[in-house]
């Protein structure tokens, strides 16, 4: 591979090269801590790389995020002028630009995890990079956990490296039996904190006023805004620019104003890795994704709304919220950082200091404390590790007690374990499919009641996440395309979906059919193709026949019965049961609780007389009230095996017999609390 260009800008992280090396070279294990920008996604690949590293196997690199896998990989191919997929590649879920030839690799972490699955001691690396590990991702976490066990089987052959912008060092390193911690300093220049009074009411309005203030007012240098999500991007892009034409005063600069998040096309996340034009400010509009995962060069001012948009999981009520809330110090401080790398700068925070030192909390919570743990732990599950008790499993911070249990409750009434929390047949294959395992489940049914083909269509939907653009009132046009769509029968939205799908099937996939009927061309698209490999990769681990293409699924099934069965068993664990005398449902499983059919649902205009008995659902999140997202009608006598197993579940026993949570030791848990957000914005969230 050709040695990096003389172009490639020399960062912090490359004047420490000989420590890095003779660190590496000494350790299995290294922690490299250094602020964000100064190289370490980027060069410490290509340093290893350089050092001969390769040799031996690939190195891989993780990353938590895929806009940053991608991003990065592109970013090292371009220093290295190769193209990309060559020697250095890229594999994100359902996205594979790798070859035999590829020796820098970059990966979700979720992506190593599965591959782990298949070569558990992944031995086609030399070394493994876990990066941007403050960001403290699930599948990051449960890395870390392997990773410990992994370097004790190849101490001679691999090393790992975890790098982060803010982690505490030293506690990572005494999870890895005291390894050492290099801190590659930074060059970051002063940056001056400015804070608002008061909490302005509308956010949005407040970051464009002091937006076009520092155009108008200030040197040259380009603003970096922190929005909480894609719709407020959206939102500030299109008043930024009408505000900028009609400025009064004027500036003596042009402007620039750049969206930036991660559901981007690659196309447009390119322009704001360029340089701004001559006598131009770039106004860059980002979410979190630009606090530390992709660095901007050239930002002198920040603006800081002090806010994230966060999702997390009640593993009492089994629900989801996507909450706005207030971001932590440290997330603070890394915002105020990305205004010092070139210059001294200036950051703008939307809120007083009282808030900052005295309501945000100093770090973030880690993912692995707000999420739903059923994936991880089917995963942990499957690698059939000697010793492994789920609730005794090494993690840096321990989930709750709760949310394991929640995990095992879930994974037991699809069949992926059993009473006694063994792993199944049924859970081994669901554990190699890259679905939840909701959907996995679905699709091992549906092979065996041969309805596999509607099943996989369905899968791939859901996991392409085709969103029905919302219904707003004023988009009449939008709203009659779609009204000309099926309308899933009575069934509900999974049948839709396929239905959908199938529609777009027989017009031989025209872009111009979803354009038609209001479709993002780019994920229908991308659906196909995530069926495509979700068909050969069941090919390989089904048991038994399989029918990836059959044709004939509606008229031999009118009612698609086969399909909602394998629907009910998949998602046996997500099962609501209408209230008769109450407008709504309550979920079946260890706690009930009300629930009401989402607006978005076909369902909702309940235009076939009235809801179905059972439904299961794809997701239940709570917004102004709780919902159940994307329901399936299911039929009773589909139910009953499921409330049957539902009475003879046992915790103590599927938590791992006599070791059981009630009789062991407790966890290790530092911090137990359900995480509820301090203070959530006032504005209505869009999902
Ligand atoms: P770190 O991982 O320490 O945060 P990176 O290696 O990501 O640092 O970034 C180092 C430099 O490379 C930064 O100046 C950043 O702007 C640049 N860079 C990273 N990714 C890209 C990209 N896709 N295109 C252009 N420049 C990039």
């Amino acid at each position: 591979m050709p040695s990096p260009s003389p172009a490639t800008p020399a960062l912090p992280i490359s004047e420490h090269e000989d420590e890095i090396i003779a660190a590496v070279e000494a350790n299995s294990v290294v922690v490299i801590i250094g602020e964000t920008g100064s190289g370490k996604s980027t060069q410490l690949s290509q340093i290893l790389h350089r050092r001969g590293y390769t040799r031996r196997g690939a190195i891989a690199v993780t990353q938590p995020r895929r806009v940053a896998a991608v991003s990065v990989s592109r970013r090292v191919a371009q220093e290295l002028d190769v193209p990309i997929g060559d020697e250095v590649g890229y594999a994100i879920r359902f996205e594979d630009r790798t070859s035999e030839r590829t020796c820098i690799k970059y990966l979700t972490d979720g992506v190593l995890l599965r591959e782990s699955l298949s070569n558990p001691e992944l031995k086609q690396y030399s070394v493994i990079i876990l990066d941007e590990a403050h960001e403290r991702s699930l599948n990051t976490d449960i890395l870390l956990g392997l990773m410990k066990r992994l370097i004790k089987d190849r101490a001679s052959d691999l090393k790992v490296l975890i790098t982060s912008a803010t982690l505490d060092g030293l506690k990572v390193s005494r999870f890895f039996s005291g390894c050492p911690v290099l801190n590659i300093p930074g060059t970051l220049f002063p940056v001056e904190k400015f804070y608002s009074t008061e909490r302005p009411t509308n956010y949005i309005e407040s970051s464009l006023r002091t937006a076009i203030d520092i155009h108008v007012k200030e040197s040259p240098g380009d603003i970096l805004i922190f929005v909480t999500g894609k719709d407020d991007i959206d939102k500030m892009v299109s008043k930024l620019e009408e505000r900028i034409q009609n400025l009064e005063e004027g500036s003596c600069m042009d402007a620039l104003v750049l969206p930036l998040h991660g559901s981007l096309p690659p196309e447009l996340q390119v322009r704001v890795f360029s340089p701004a034009p001559p006598n131009c400010r770039r106004f860059i509009v980002a979410t979190n994704v630009a606090e530390t995962s992709l660095t901007v060069d050239g930002v002198v001012f920040v603006i800081d709304c002090g806010y994230v948009k966060q999702r997390q999981y009640n593993p009492t009520s089994g629900m989801y919220s996507l909450d706005v809330v207030q971001i932590s110090r440290v997330q603070a401080d890394q915002r105020a950082g990305r205004a010092g790398r070139t210059r001294p700068g200036k950051c703008y925070r939307l809120y007083p200091i009282s808030i900052y030192e005295k309501e945000f909390l100093e770090a973030t919570i880690p993912e692995i404390q707000r999420s739903s743990l059923a994936g991880s732990v089917l995963y942990l599950k499957s690698l059939n590790l000697p010793d492994i008790n789920i609730l005794k499993f090494d993690f840096l911070d321990p989930p709750s007690r709760e949310s394991l249990e929640d995990a095992l409750r879930q994974l037991y009434l699809i069949d992926a374990i059993d009473g006694s929390g063994q792993i199944t047949d049924v859970g081994r294959i669901m554990a190699e499919l890259p679905l939840e395992p909701s959907l996995s489940r679905t699709l091992i049914e549906a092979n065996e009641l041969g309805c596999l083909s509607q099943a996989l269509t369905v899968a791939a939907v859901l996991s392409a996440e085709i969103t029905m653009r919302s219904t707003k009132s004023k988009d009449m046009e939008g709203k009659r395309k779609r009204q000309e769509l099926p309308d899933g029968s009575g069934w509900g939205d999974h049948i839709q979906l396929l239905q959908i799908f199938e529609c777009w099937e027989q017009t031989g996939y025209d872009p111009k059919w979803c354009v038609d009927h209001d479709l993002q061309v780019r994920s229908m698209k991308f659906s196909k193709d995530v069926r495509k490999q979700l068909s050969q990769i069941i090919q390989k681990i089904a048991k038994g026949p399989t029918d990836v293409n059959s044709r004939n699924g509606r008229k031999s099934d009118p009612d698609y019965r086969k399909l909602r069965r394998a629907l009910c068993i998949g998602y046996g664990n997500q099962l609501a049961e209408r209230m008769l005398h109450h407008n709504g449902y309550h979920t079946v499983g260890y706690r009930s609780q009300l629930v009401q059919v989402h607006p978005s649902s076909v369902l909702e205009s309940d235009e076939y007389g009235k809801y179905p008995m059972y439904v299961v659902y794809h997701e239940l999140i709570s917004t102004t009230r709780p919902y159940m997202r994307n329901i399936c009608a299911v039929e009773q006598a589909w139910v009953e095996p499921i409330l049957k197993k539902l009475e003879k579940l046992d915790i103590n026993r599927l938590s791992g017999g006599s070791s059981s949570v009630k009789d062991s030791e407790p966890l290790d848990v530092e911090d137990k609390q359900v995480i509820s957000p301090k203070k959530a914005l006032d504005t209505k969230q869009s999902e």
